[in-house]
């Protein structure tokens, strides 16, 4: 039994927001705030009005004006003419203190970016609230990105062909960037993707999630105050599906999307050749070994399976065990779990706020009961609470053939929910993690060091985390999947790499008397 909070939802949510700094970006009609799109170096309206609604009761909190295909293109082609020259030849160190200006607004504004994410993403307050440090403290680690900035010079005597020459490789920014946000981190991943992008010189444009584009546009706002020049940045206010096409044309150099496979694929097709970054689908396995500190392995896994309700790419969704601490995890794991508090995303007392739309609890739902009727054993939870709110769900499933057909094991399924299963050895564990089409991350519980080097070498992912859960932070550590999850790698000094073209330049000396060769 899982505990509750006294009522689901307190009260009717509402954003407030009152801050002068926003009154550009917001215009209130009937009452409700309707936000902005940014583009050509202002804030403007349209007429289309899409309305936002808030996961903790489904309710309207605002609209966003969106843009057309034309508007949004014809703002892509302003960035590309007039942008991208702008954010280059600001010299760098400026660059750095725009990135530095916009932390101490953003912190000056924590509260309002946190209840806005609380309202508009459904997020637990802690939760919210880490996300907004979390996004501040990307913005001050910007130095640490420029270590792979420099390029390399390359002597010409190694060769017989190039005596008398020497090389250059520099990097330079592409471009423009499109930036396409996922609904589950707004905040942060905008925050880093602009980091990335605009540190070497990129101009950027965002594409906000539909359900919860209300913090980036507060985001921008801000970085427009903190100095980033106007026609470098753009918010576009499009469905994905315009994303997709929009990211076709010749205006976009790279494309860095994190969101599901499935977008990915189509996203590929419609573009073309690109230049990609590519954060898509996971939910990780953890595997626990027989010397492990089970205690610690519970706590930690039950926090990877429900924070932020499961709706987190790096979720744990598969745990393995080996046989002989099997019964003693599971218990363990259980009583996790159940320690977790569901509630409204606003009570500070939340763990376990609401899904993001009721489409996805259907979803849910909908694996869990096949799961059961092909065998599986409801350990804890599975019970849906409201049209968005779940309880997170454990399911046993002992035997592998079926484990293996599971849509919970093939799909990722977007909500808290984990197989357990135990496993005879590592090999076992290894096959069952290769197999799933994913490869974001995975976790090692234990202390075996030849158990976990074996795991360490052959587990297909990104990322392994070793008495821990699988949590992507603030990229410090790289992160980046491999297979269906994903191309290249997002973390502090490594996606610079993929938003700057190497160029190389050869200087011949040749006669001029300057070697001397013997
Ligand atoms: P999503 O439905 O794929 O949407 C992600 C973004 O792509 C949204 O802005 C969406 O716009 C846009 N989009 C949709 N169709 C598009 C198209 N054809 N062309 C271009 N853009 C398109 O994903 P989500 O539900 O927001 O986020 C959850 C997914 O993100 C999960 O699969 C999760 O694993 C993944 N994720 C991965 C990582 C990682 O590090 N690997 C991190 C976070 C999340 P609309 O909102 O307008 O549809």
């Amino acid at each position: 039994m899982y505990l509750k909070m006294e009522s689901l939802i307190k009260e009717k949510p509402s954003l407030a927001i009152e801050d002068k700094v926003f009154d550009e970006v917001i215009e209130r009609k009937n009452g409700l705030p309707i936000f902005k799109a940014f583009i050509d170096g202002q804030w403007i309206s349209t007429r289309d009005v899409k309305e936002i609604v808030s996961p903790i009761d489904g309710s309207v909190i605002a609209g966003i004006y969106r843009l057309s295909y034309e508007e949004a293109l014809s703002a892509l082609r302003n960035v590309y003419t007039k942008g991208r020259w702008s954010a280059r030849n600001m010299p760098g160190s400026r660059r750095l203190e725009v990135l530095e200006k916009l932390a101490d607004l953003m912190e000056e504004y924590r509260e309002v970016l946190a209840r806005t994410l609380v309202v508009n993403a459904g997020k637990p307050v802690r939760s919210a609230m880490g996300e907004v440090l979390a996004s501040i403290d990307r913005l001050r680690r910007a130095p640490l990105d420029l270590r792979v900035l420099p390029g390399d010079y390359i002597p010409g005597d190694w060769d017989i062909h190039t005596l008398e020459s020497e090389g250059i490789v520099r990097r330079e920014p592409y471009g423009v960037v499109m930036a396409i946000i996922p609904f589950n981190y707004p905040l942060f991943d905008a925050v880093n993707k602009m980091v990335y992008s605009f540190l070497p010189g990129n101009a950027i444009v965002i594409k906000p999630p539909s359900s919860d584009p209300l913090p980036i546009l507060l985001m921008t706002k801000l970085a427009l105050e903190a100095g980033f020049p106007p026609d470098t940045l753009a918010v576009l206010n499009v469905p994905g599906k315009t994303a997709g096409e929009l990211a076709a044309s010749r205006y976009v150099h790279v494309v860095s999307l994190t969101g599901s496979t499935e977008t990915g694929v189509n996203l590929i097709r419609r573009a073309g050749i690109k230049q990609y970054i590519m954060e898509l689908g996971g939910g990780d396995p953890a595997i626990v070994l027989e010397d492990a500190d089970l205690g610690l392995a519970a706590s930690k896994i039950a926090k990877g399976i429900a924070s932020y309700t499961g709706q987190r790419c790096d979720s744990i969704k598969l745990v393995l065990v080996e046989e002989p601490v099997y019964e003693e995890l599971k218990e363990k794991l259980m009583s996790s779990l159940s320690n977790l508090r569901i509630g409204d995303p606003r009570d500070p007392e939340t763990d376990v706020g609401p899904l993001i739309d009721k489409e996805t609890a259907d979803e849910w739902e909908r694996s869990i009961k096949e799961a059961v009727e092909k065998g599986g054993r409801i350990l804890v939870g599975g019970r849906r609470l409201g049209d968005r709110y779940i309880e997170p769900a454990l399911i046993e499933v002992l035997d592998h053939d079926t484990l293996v057909k599971l849509k919970l094991y093939k799909e990722e399924i977007f909500a808290s929910v984990a197989l357990i299963t135990p496993v005879e050895n590592v090999d076992k564990a290894i096959a069952l993690s290769n197999q799933r089409r994913y490869g974001l991350d995975a976790a090692i519980f234990g202390r075996d060091i030849t158990k976990i080097r074996k795991l360490v070498r052959l587990l297909e992912v990104g990322a392994i985390y070793i008495n821990e859960y699988p949590r992507h932070g603030i990229g410090y550590y790289p992160f980046g999947g491999r297979r269906d999850s994903g191309i290249g790698r997002e973390g502090i000094g490594y996606s610079i790499e993929q938003v700057t073209a190497m160029k190389t330049i050869v200087y011949n000396y040749k006669g001029y008397g300057i070697w001397e060769y013997m």
